[in-house]
């Protein structure tokens, strides 16, 4: 890892994830296409007791990661997108909350470790009380759409009248267009390939269903309408790392690998207008902390500077 930063395996988990990456496409790997992690230099009991979790974890797949070598791989294990909402968790429809992995914009470009679960259960506190406090205000309740909830009900019930498919072959090839694609390293022209692929996916999926039969407890029924959700999100993905010609944090470009100027971040919103997405660069307020700053002494390279 020193040949990629100085900090070595303590850099942060996209440097990480950029030297692993790098390393597997030179081919420099193990047997099974990673790359190996050792700790055992800081003494197998000491690793045991720090990692408990993890050493464990390995041992049951018949790993040692306390005094042996690991063989490891980068992957996707969370969204740093997610819904636009507010500090009280409200979001732009009244009456719907959101917390948690599902909204964007807590961590920025990178969520650090340990962030994802204080990101959850934080929020979730807030958008709880929040809720508490939203219902006694509500004077009169809406009745429903009930042409939203048709197309619902339409979208829901697309599969049946489809012939059943391979749906997790498909879910599979999705998921290798965006690691070979829109992944760790992106440039231009995979992507462009990738969203082509996405919509070649989304076209093959459309045309398949699942076996018409009880609704109840219908696991393939759930998989076809999450695989949806993952095409959407994987097009959604793809167009925003297109229009985003900088590297951030976990969104890095081959072809634009420069930062660019902090100070006049934006951040990326996309929306669906019928079947087309509509993207903005929103222009990042920055109301407690500025690029270059930071609330914690000594980080960021200057003492705190709390912006007024
Ligand atoms: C492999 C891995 C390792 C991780 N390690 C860490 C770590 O070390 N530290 C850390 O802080 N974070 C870690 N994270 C991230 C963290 O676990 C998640 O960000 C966090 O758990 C998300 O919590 P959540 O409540 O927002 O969402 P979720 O935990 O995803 O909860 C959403 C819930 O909604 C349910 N649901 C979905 N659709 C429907 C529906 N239609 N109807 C009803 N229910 C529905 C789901 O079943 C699920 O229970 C890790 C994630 C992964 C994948």
């Amino acid at each position: 890892m020193t040949n990629y930063d100085a900090r070595g395996e303590r850099a942060t988990r996209d440097v990480v994830s950029r030297g692993i990456y790098a390393e597997m496409r030179a081919g420099r790997t193990g047997p099974m296409g990673g790359v190996y992690i050792q700790m055992s230099h800081l003494g197998p009991e000491k690793v045991a007791k720090t990692f408990p979790g993890m050493v464990n974890r390995c041992s049951d797949c018949g790993f040692d990661l306390a005094g042996g070598r690991v063989e490891v791989v980068p992957t996707a294990h969370y969204l740093m997108g997610g819904v636009e909402f507010n500090v009280d968790c409200s979001t732009a429809s009244p009456g719907l909350f959101a917390a948690g992995e599902d909204c964007g914009g807590v961590h920025g470009a990178n969520r650090l470790g340990g962030n994802g679960v204080a990101n959850s259960t934080v929020f979730g506190g807030i958008a709880g009380d929040a809720m508490a406090d939203y219902v006694p205000g509500v004077r009169q309740w809406k009745e429903p759409d009930r042409r939203v909830i048709e197309r619902g009900i339409e979208r829901a019930e697309y599969p049946f009248s489809k012939p059943a498919g391979a749906i997790h072959e498909l879910r599979d090839a999705l998921a290798q267009t965006m690691w070979d694609d829109v992944g760790v390293l992106r440039h231009d022209a995979a992507m462009r390939r990738g969203l082509e692929s996405v919509a070649s996916h989304h076209r093959a999926l459309m045309a398949i269903g699942v076996p018409d039969g009880d609704r109840r407890y219908n696991v393939t029924w759930h998989d076809w309408l999450n695989l949806q959700s993952l095409v959407d999100m994987s097009r959604v993905i793809t167009v925003s790392a297109l229009a985003r010609e900088d590297s951030r944090g976990a969104h890095f470009r081959e072809d634009f690998p420069e930062t660019g100027d902090l100070h006049s971040s934006r951040y990326t919103r996309v929306s669906a207008d019928g079947d087309d997405l509509r993207l903005e660069m929103v222009p990042v307020k920055f109301d407690i902390v500025r690029p270059g700053t930071s609330l914690i002494s000594g980080e960021a390279g200057q003492p705190p500077k709390v912006a007024a």
